[in-house]
């Protein structure tokens, strides 16, 4: 009989295969999605034929194929059944940490891959390699040996990952076998997949490895301007096609998913599932993301964090305002208003704590945090893996895990709990341990794990390339066939010798294999449906591509950009024209002159909008909530820093004079004291917190003192010093941080505790005109003026003189005095434009950064559909 593929099965065609599959046949799939697929065609097929029941057909994927075999094997001969994948993993960490604690401990990586390494072994049928390779080899095989030991002190072992021995099994006849084995989706078959082939074989079973689909063409292959007109493109004719046909299977495939799944997503629910005019085509992607990232299960392992000792605040209010808890909508408001005072108030909590901060506003939320800390209190120090099982398992409903969440979050709680039930298995093969490490499993398997919420059968799937192998499709695109993406190469294995990998020809060993078998597969995909296009994009967001030769090959030719506006360019263009209104305020009354602050200075010059904004509207960008002090606590009680110390010790020989201890001492009480001046800011902190900020505030000092030390001789004449000018049309004040004497002449210091500003005093808009404010207001006797590093990152002096040896790096303007002359009628434009009205948004570059203010100038507004070229 010759049998049609697997893909004629999944596109409806009547084949033998349903009368196999019928018959009682085993399909063994290439992977789950395959798997999937057949089941889906299967019951249509069946359903079409007017059958309302059957027995589910026996279609499932290797690695299920090989554990049910194996556990079949266990059966036949009694004992103990195979280790499942959580104790295998577990066994590993194991191992890992105990083999060398100074080098590898705690690796989840390491352990991660020697697993994998072991399974290659197992895949190809081959022993472990002899010593002689590099370092980690060497330590691969220590621990294989230790693994095994392990297993024969359990008395389990592993077969349930060893197709060799299934394929014994299968030979000595201790496994059942269907009188028919089809191979479905496999683009080649390992070696212990050959060797269970022929076992089935040798046991009278009709053994089928079933073609792969081809609808012999060529496959049209094109080349597009940048990366967003290529998926764009790819997105619309899929959307095109579903709309024409209203029905059938359509394919856009990504060489690489993993790393453009966002980009993708977000396009493709520009283009799929909401744009206005078009139906919405339901499309399903591959690839989910890790199960911990989905928000119900973070909100799980906030709670298990909290348990286990101190959460960030940040984490802590995230968690207080998730959905997932008990009441969550009823208190939404109180829970928002806690979680923006514990920000603002302390940078970590633990679970006492936290009630205690719900108390007032969120009583079921302060009932169920109360009740989480009782339960912590009384857990042990350490437990089993099934009590740590039960006791998380405990905690979330102390807090009412997962609340009123949506039908479409249960799929990722089934998949905790199904975590939990694998954690709790490990009791098997583990003792007694304790919470950290009972969490940190957890919390590993969970980050682990891909979510991938099962789908239907939406008539676009997006895949990568290897998942599309073995389906058929009534249309299918490649995408990204560029060099950065395919070829596929990868390195060899990190554990395995290379002499080794290459004796076995293991994959990647070579990388003229990958390149091979990556064209096996684009043939594949190309078979895989009667119209087929393949592309590559000339430009992304990181800079030029390379179109794959395989493009080249077929003759390439130009893509056509689609005309594509997203919702948001629709929305923008029809807005109403507002942007036709003059931002230009009346210009200030003749009682409105002042004093002004000179930071209007700086504001009207980084953007007229801002100063408007600012100082005539007061519309003040919301304080950002955020761990600990605000900057411009910080700010202040750095300049206070300054003050005092310079007040006291004027000049370096002052503190130069003070031994080792005793400076360090004076260093010490000076933050003390500047700390003082901020009491309130601190009291809402812990102690350590205050003592870290201190010791974080004398290491900044001393190493200012040390570039002090560097400088030219020179004293502190005059600390925060008020200064008043007039400036055009108002009148302004100002505050100098700090003027020095170097050998007669006069230096201007402001300090900066953030970024340091560029030194651009020489144009019309200088980003930061003060210092210019204060030289003007001083007089001719300034000889320099000057910003000064506070920060750990930007140090030292940014500065401009009249003469060199002033300052360290300073740059010596020649014509001082011209360049000086300018600056009072610089100032006074400025003031004067201020004054007049005028408030254009036009910021200097980099200017919006720290503003605050986008939302009300509306300087994001623009069309265009998102391009990231
Ligand atoms: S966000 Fe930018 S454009 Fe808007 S007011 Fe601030 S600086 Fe001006």
């Amino acid at each position: 009989m010759v049998l049609k593929t697997a893909n004629e099965f999944t596109g409806g065609a009547d084949s033998e295969l349903y009368a196999a599959l019928a018959a009682g046949a085993c399909v063994i799939t290439a992977n789950n999605r395959l798997a999937h697929h057949l089941h889906l065609g299967y019951a249509r097929h069946l359903r079409a034929t007017g059958r309302r029941v059957w027995e589910t057909p026996d279609i499932l994927p290797w690695s299920a194929f090989v554990q049910r075999s194996a556990e079949a094997a266990r059966a036949h001969a009694g004992g103990r059944s195979p280790l499942t994948a959580a104790q295998e993993q577990w066994l590993w960490s194991e191992l890992v940490t105990e083999y060398d604690p100074g080098f590898l401990c705690q690796d989840r990586a390491f352990a991660a891959q020697a697993a994998e390494a072991w399974q290659l072994l197992a895949d190809y049928a081959l022993p472990l390699p002899e010593a002689g390779g590099d370092r980690e080899s060497e330590i691969f095989v220590a621990l294989a040996r230790a693994f095994m030991r392990r297993l024969a002190a359990l008395g389990r072992d592993d077969a349930a990952h060893d197709p060799t021995r299934v394929a014994e099994a299968i030979g000595a006849g201790r496994i059942a076998i269907s009188a028919q084995v089809l191979w479905a989706g496999f683009e080649r078959l390992t070696p212990a997949q050959e060797a269970v082939k022929r076992a089935c074989a040798a046991r009278g079973a009709h053994v089928s490895v079933l073609p792969l689909p081809n609808w012999g063409g060529e496959g049209d292959a094109r080349i597009f301007a940048t990366a967003t007109e290529e998926l764009t493109a790819a997105l619309l004719w899929a959307r095109e096609r579903i709309a024409r046909e209203g029905h059938g299977r359509y394919a856009l495939v990504v060489a690489d998913l993993a790393a453009e799944r966002r980009r993708v997503v977000r396009l493709a629910h520009e283009i799929l599932a909401s744009h206005p005019g078009a139906e919405t085509v339901p499309y399903e992607i591959s690839l989910g993301t890790a199960l911990g990232e989905a928000p119900v299960v973070a909100a799980a392992l906030r709670v298990w964090q909290l348990a286990g000792g101190m959460l960030a605040a940040g984490e802590a209010a995230a968690l207080i305002q998730s959905p997932f808890l008990h009441e969550a909508k009823a208190e939404r408001s109180a829970r928002a208003r806690c979680a923006y005072e514990m920000l603002m108030g302390t940078s970590e909590v633990d679970v006492t704590a936290l009630a205690r901060a719900l108390r007032g506003g969120a009583p079921s939320a302060h009932a169920g945090f109360a009740r989480l800390a009782g339960i912590v209190r009384r857990w042990p120090r350490r437990a089993s893996a099934s009590a740590w099982a039960g006791l998380l398992m405990g905690a979330l409903s102390a807090v009412g895990w997962p609340g009123a969440a949506a039908r479409e979050d249960y799929q990722a709680i089934a998949a905790v709990h199904d975590v939990l039930e694998s954690f709790a298995t490990l009791e098997a093969v583990a003792g007694g341990m304790s919470y950290a490490r009972a969490l940190g499993f957890v919390q590993g398997a969970l980050g682990d794990r891909v979510f991938q919420p099962r789908g239907g059968d939406a008539p676009l799937q997006i895949l990568g390339p290897l998942e599309a192998i073995g389906l058929t499709f009534d249309g299918l695109w490649v995408m990204n066939l560029h060099d950065r993406a395919w070829p596929a190469v990868r390195p060899p294995h990190p554990l395995l010798p290379l002499a080794f990998q290459r004796a076995h020809r293991l994959p990647h060993a070579f990388v003229e294999d990958d390149i091979r078998f990556a064209g096996r597969v684009l043939e594949d995909l190309v078979g895989a449906a009667p119209e087929t296009i393949l592309s590559s994009a000339r430009h992304d967001a990181s800079g030029a591509l390379r179109p794959s030769r395989a493009l080249i090959a077929r003759g390439a030719v130009d893509g056509q950009a689609p005309a594509f506006v997203s919702r948001f360019g629709q929305a923008f263009a029809a807005r109403a024209a507002l942007e036709d209104y003059p931002v230009r305020a009346a210009p200030l009354d003749d009682a409105r002159t002042g004093p002004f602050a000179a930071g209007l200075l700086a504001a009207q010059a980084a953007c007229p909008f801002r100063a408007m904004a600012q100082y005539r509207l007061r519309a003040d960008a919301l304080d950002a909530p955020g761990y600990g002090l605000t900057p411009a606590v910080r700010g202040a009680v750095a300049h206070k820093v300054m003050e005092i110390w310079f007040g006291e010790l004027p000049e370096p020989r002052a503190w130069l004079a003070l031994d080792t201890d005793a400076r360090a001492r004076r260093i010490a009480e000076t933050v003390a004291a500047a700390q003082a001046t901020a009491a309130d800011d601190y009291a809402r902190f812990p102690a350590a917190f205050v003592v870290l900020e201190a010791r974080r505030m004398e290491r900044l000092l001393a190493q200012f003192l040390e570039r002090e030390e560097a400088r030219p001789a020179f004293r502190v004449v005059e600390r925060e010093k008020e200064v008043a000018l007039r400036c055009g049309p108002l009148a302004m004040r100002g505050r100098i941080d700090r003027v020095d004497v170097v050998d007669g002449r006069t230096v201007l210091i402001d300090y900066k505790t953030g970024r340091m500003p560029a030194v651009d005093w020489m144009t019309d808009r200088p980003e930061y005109p003060q210092l210019l404010f204060y030289a003007v207001a001083e007089g001719p006797q300034v000889a320099g003026i000057a910003y000064a590093g506070l920060s750990a990152r930007d140090g030292g002096y940014k500065a401009w003189t009249r003469d060199d040896a002033l300052l360290p790096e300073a740059t010596v303007v020649a014509d001082w005095g011209q360049v000086t002359g300018a600056w009072p009628a610089l100032l006074a434009r400025l003031a004067g434009d201020f004054a007049a009205g005028g408030g254009a948004v036009d910021p200097l570059n980099g200017a919006c950064e720290y503003c605050g203010r986008e939302g009300f100038c509306r300087i994001d507004e623009g069309g265009g559909g998102g391009d990231d070229e």
